[in-house]
């Protein structure tokens, strides 16, 4: 079946996520002028006499459908051209190109039934080159279809596909977006994730903003955006999923297992498996912001590569909390990093420009793009982190500000007790700087309300490994080893109160 693509129209920001996110969104947003009016509208037609009858759906007999297989044990995509004597496979309906490239105004926005853009599938990249004589000619390495999510996007095309969990039943859940742009040239696929959180917002906002500005003609390789990961959270401003469960602490999942843990199997199968290297992007939690940062395992060679493609970002080491899509990615081969920027439940600007320039620089680095336009390279700085708590409960002020530079000793912020007046002072324990911090609120005791990093040591940091290996999980044939080749695990580096 091909996932049906909608077009947009691009209004505030929110309602575009939110129609970027939902098909069904879409269906009912353009369908409100008509239900503005039904009266009129059934009078009218009634007039004309052209009223239709309402299909008869038996609603007192139960449908039975035949099981399909899990989602996790799904048959593995090959691709064809990954060797020369792949298995034969279904044919998969082509995806639309939907030219993400260019700006979408409103007054302009295709009609829903409008033909699709067809662009001639001819790829001049991929076309053998003659010499001169005709005689000699020189395989140029192709650019390869990419085939997921029940559709195959050839070389040159930019679409939306959408990405449903099995365990959802029908109408009640609408599917997630996933914008994808294949480029002409061959090259890795960068997958960015956001929303896995869904009050955290920075991060739609800059997967919008990436995959908007790409042209498939110009790109060498693959970019799959998810603006929203977590769907059911980002309708209900939440963090969580319906039960309450947190997503990232279910990856890569289990078929078999809860609801959480479904979703987070099929995602992690239908689309993680399909990249090269993936960023995560987050915000604090908890009303906590955090400076712009990566968080990645720096024993890992590759994923200090990946930091180093960001520019001038500052660096976490932390190998991942069990259950998040980084580690389990990580652990299944694919280098990724966290991307934290910002608050939730806010948007701020200078969070997601950073966060977007620091993507751009990554895909300049990756050579996936030429259009050279940002930081030259400055090094990204490694930090160790701790954080400080408040030992008192009360409202908390600050008295520095996030990215600012402590000294043991210093004052970070008072937390003062509404009903005694007793106020508490929160210091610094070591010299560093402030990576994450409270908002000012309400806070229990315990509150962990001062991230501080404090710089790593040298010899923590693996020399940079390229990035891309050669194909993708969803490629290779299943290891069962794969969770037996990380480098370390350093739990010691847990972020306790703010975990991606
Ligand atoms: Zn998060």
């Amino acid at each position: 079946m091909i996932p049906r693509l909608f077009p947009s129209r691009p209004r505030r920001l929110l309602s575009l996520a939110l129609i970027l996110a939902s098909a069904q969104a879409w269906a009912v947003s353009a369908t409100i002028g008509e239900q503005e009016k039904p009266n009129v509208k059934a009078q009218e037609k009634e007039q004309e006499g052209v009223i239709s009858k309402a299909e008869n759906l038996q609603l007192d007999q139960p449908v039975i459908t035949e099981l399909g297989p899990p989602t996790g044990a799904a048959e593995p995509i090959i691709d064809t051209q990954a060797n020369g004597e792949a298995p034969p496979q279904k044919s998969l309906p082509q995806a639309e190109n939907l030219q993400l490239d260019q700006p979408i105004n409103e007054l302009e926005a295709p009609p829903s039934n409008k033909e699709p853009q067809t662009r001639p599938t001819v790829d001049t990249s991929t076309q053998p080159e003659s010499s001169p004589t005709g005689n000699i000619s020189i395989e140029v390495e192709k650019a390869k279809p990419l085939r997921l999510l029940g559709a195959e996007v050839t070389p040159a095309t930019s679409t939306r596909l959408a990405w449903s969990p099995s365990q959802h039943f029908e109408g009640v859940y609408s599917p997630t977006a996933v914008l994808v742009v294949n480029g002409a040239k061959p090259g890795p696929v960068l997958c960015l994730t956001a929303a896995v959180h869904g009050d955290e917002l920075n991060g739609v906002e800059t997967v919008r903003r990436v995959m908007y500005d790409l042209d498939a003609e110009q790109l060498s390789g693959a970019v799959i955006g998810v603006p929203i990961v977590n769907l059911q959270g980002f309708h209900r401003s939440s963090r969580y999923l319906t039960d309450r469960r947190d997503l990232n602490r279910h990856f890569p999942g289990d078929p078999n297992g809860s609801s959480a843990s479904r979703i987070a199997n099929s995602f992690f199968h239908e689309v993680i498996s399909h990249c090269n290297a993936v960023v995560d992007l987050h915000t604090g939690s908890f009303y906590r912001t955090n400076l712009p940062q990566l968080r990645g395992d720096l024993t890992n060679p590759r994923i200090v590569k990946m930091t180093k493609g960001f520019g001038s970002t500052v660096v976490l080491h932390s190998a991942g909390a069990k259950g998040t899509l980084r580690r389990a990615a990580v652990d299944a081969g694919i280098p990724t990093v966290t991307l934290e920027a910002g608050a939730p439940m806010v948007l701020d600007e200078r969070s997601v420009s950073h966060s977007v320039k620091g993507i751009r620089t990554l895909l300049n680095q990756l050579g996936m793009v030429s259009k050279f336009r940002l930081w030259g390279d400055p090094e990204p700085v490694y930090y160790n982190s701790t954080w400080q708590r408040a030992s008192t409960g009360g409202i908390i002020f600050s008295e520095v500000q996030l990215g600012e530079f402590v000294r043991k000793g210093d004052l970070l912020g008072t937390v003062t007790n509404p009903i005694t007046n007793v106020r508490t002072e929160i210091r610094s324990q070591h010299n560093g700087r402030i990576l994450g911090m409270a908002l000012d609120q309400v806070v229990q005791p315990g509150f962990a309300a001062y991230h501080i990093g404090i710089q790593a040591p040298q010899e923590q940091i693996s020399p940079p490994e390229e990035v891309i290996p050669e194909e993708t999980a969803a490629q290779k044939p299943q290891s069962p080893d794969a969770q037996k080749t990380r480098v370390s695990d350093n739990s010691a580096a847990d972020l306790q109160g703010d975990e991606d």
